[in-house]
């Protein structure tokens, strides 16, 4: 556990020459590639279990999630959502007709992402005593990092117990003619832009797409969707889908399902997509939010026996196989692309190589410290639409797909007496799905304004393998939301 620096002679390849140059190596219990909220997060666990940590960052500590993705999209959808509640409000409606302040919810949400500065990060880093590398991370063979700085210098750092890389990803964009010359959107753009565009063509129909639209139509943008496939949001239940399609259409969304984009090019400033349908849509700027990419392109993996550009196959404990040194966090593993699912593997990651550092088992039981078993069978996820969409677990087709006996039980918010609550206009539905087998929860979604912050209930019963008889014993609180799982618990009996 101690930080040992010796001057040695290395041989380094960066991506532009190869060169020869004399540089120290610096040992680490652990080196961490990638400063996103999973790696950070995998220096903290390491630093806790007492092993010296370096952490290699290339551009914001913090990662995509901090500066151009969770944080500013939710910041940009908060008063859009809020303004859309309150107006379901009667009583309140009427103090809310007015447009959204578009230049001051841009301030706000460039206030959260801390105006794309790091030095919080950096101050909180400092505070768990792991070590900060800005550069570029790149393996070396085993157990061995370089780190070529903004300058050029290469650092190399070597691991006694683990390196772990956490690399995150970035935007996939298709191969279509003409796309670069129309400098797109991605996910990046649309989280940062600070102007509205007047026109706003967004390419997808999954969470950032639907989110996306759902914010810059709000802030005065007119917005086109061009969906290749049938429905939004096709990972979750199809009513999930149907009700945001819905809500997005109400609120002037020009939503065209069913068609993809054939070529994009810019004429006098004006994007133009020619879809499969033969259509010219024209927009101002253009999106796409068409699916990721790992970055693992540039990481070295052909030195250790992987393929770069790969996504990284893991056991549990989040080592990639085949290897007893190298771990993989978070996104860029593809077990589920959601910043607190990389966190619980960050945990778990940590605690495992702190574990084996010290010569402790490592212990696979489905409820250990060292195994995260809930990203097989209770992820959860919100989409920030609204009305908003949360689910766990399995939706009624990937639990008949995986060979569960399965019912699904569905109810609307209407037979709620909170959700009236909420005023007239609240729509949303509900849907358990119960293993017949056993009588458990494999799944559960709701549909409805503020139900992301009723699925951690769902998520607590599918990870915790809560029977359905014992949760007529989980008795909530009247007059809420919450008061579905009644609902749901009657109509799964009485049917
Ligand atoms: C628009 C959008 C909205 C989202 N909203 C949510 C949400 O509300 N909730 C949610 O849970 N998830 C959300 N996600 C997903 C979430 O952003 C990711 O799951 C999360 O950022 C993954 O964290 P990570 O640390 O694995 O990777 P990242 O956040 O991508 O971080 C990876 C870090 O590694 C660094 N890096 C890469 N290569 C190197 C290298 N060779 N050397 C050194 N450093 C390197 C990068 O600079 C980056 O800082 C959203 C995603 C998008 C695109």
């Amino acid at each position: 556990m101690f930080r040992a620096r010796t001057r040695v002679a290395t041989a380094h390849t960066t991506h532009q020459t190869d060169c020869m140059t004399e540089t120290e190596s610096i040992a680490y219990d652990v080196v961490v590639i990638g400063g996103g909220p999973v790696g950070e997060n995998v220096a903290d666990r390491t630093r806790a279990a007492g092993l010296t940590t370096a952490l290699v960052e290339s551009e914001l500590l913090g990662g995509e999630c901090s500066y151009w993705a969770c944080m500013p999209s939710k910041a940009l959808l908060r008063p859009v959502i809020a303004q859309a509640d309150a107006r379901r409000l009667p009583g309140l409606a009427q103090a809310v007709q007015g447009p959204l302040d578009a230049p001051a919810v841009l301030a706000r949400r460039n206030y959260f992402t801390a105006g794309w500065k790091d030095d919080g990060q950096v101050g909180w880093l400092e505070g768990t005593g792991a070590v900060l590398y800005r550069g570029q991370g790149r393996l070396a063979g085993p157990r061995t990092v370089t780190v070529t700085g903004p300058d050029g210098t290469v650092t190399t750092l070597t691991a006694r117990h683990a390196v772990a890389v956490s690399t995150g990803t970035r935007a996939q964009l298709p191969d279509l003619p003409g796309l670069a010359e129309v400098k797109p959107w991605t996910s990046r753009e649309a989280t940062s832009a600070q102007a509205v565009p007047g026109r706003l063509i967004v390419v997808g129909g999954g969470v950032v797409a639907t989110e996306m639209a759902t914010a810059w139509q709000a802030l005065g943008s007119r917005v086109t969707m061009l969906v290749r496939g049938k429905g939004l949001l096709n990972r979750m239940e199809p009513f999930a889908g149907e009700l945001v399609a819905e809500a997005l259409t109400e609120a002037g969304v020009d939503l065209r399902t069913g068609t993809s984009v054939e070529s994009v090019s810019r004429e006098n400033g004006t994007v133009v997509a020619v879809t499969s349908a033969g259509d010219r849509i024209e927009g101002d700027e253009i999106l796409f939010a068409t699916g990721r990419v790992p970055h693992t392109d540039d990481i070295g993996l052909d030195t250790v026996g992987l393929e770069p550009g790969s996504w990284l196959d893991v056991d549990d404990s989040m080592r990639v196989t085949g290897t007893d040194w190298l771990y993989a966090v978070g996104d860029v593993n593809h077990r589920a692309l959601l910043t607190h699912q990389g966190k619980y593997q960050a945990r778990i990651a940590g605690a495992a190589i702190g574990a084996r550092a010290t010569g402790g088992t490592v212990a696979e039981e489905p409820w250990g410290a060292h195994a995260a078993t809930a990203d097989h069978h209770a992820v959860p996820q919100v989409v920030f639409t609204d009305p908003e969409a949360a689910a766990v677990g399995l939706s009624l087709a990937e639990a008949e797909q995986a060979g569960h006996r399965v019912r699904a039980v569905d109810v609307e918010f209407s037979s709620v007496a909170g959700a009236g609550l909420y005023g007239d206009g609240y729509k949303g539905r509900a849907r358990m799905v119960v293993d017949l087998e056993d009588e458990i929860l494999r799944g559960v979604t709701f549909v409805g304004p503020d139900v992301g912050e009723l699925i951690h209930s769902a998520t607590v019963a599918v990870a915790g393998h809560v029977p359905v008889g014992r949760l007529w014993h989980v008795v909530p609180s009247y007059p809420t939301l919450s008061e579905v799982w009644l609902r749901l618990l009657e109509a799964y009996r009485d049917n």
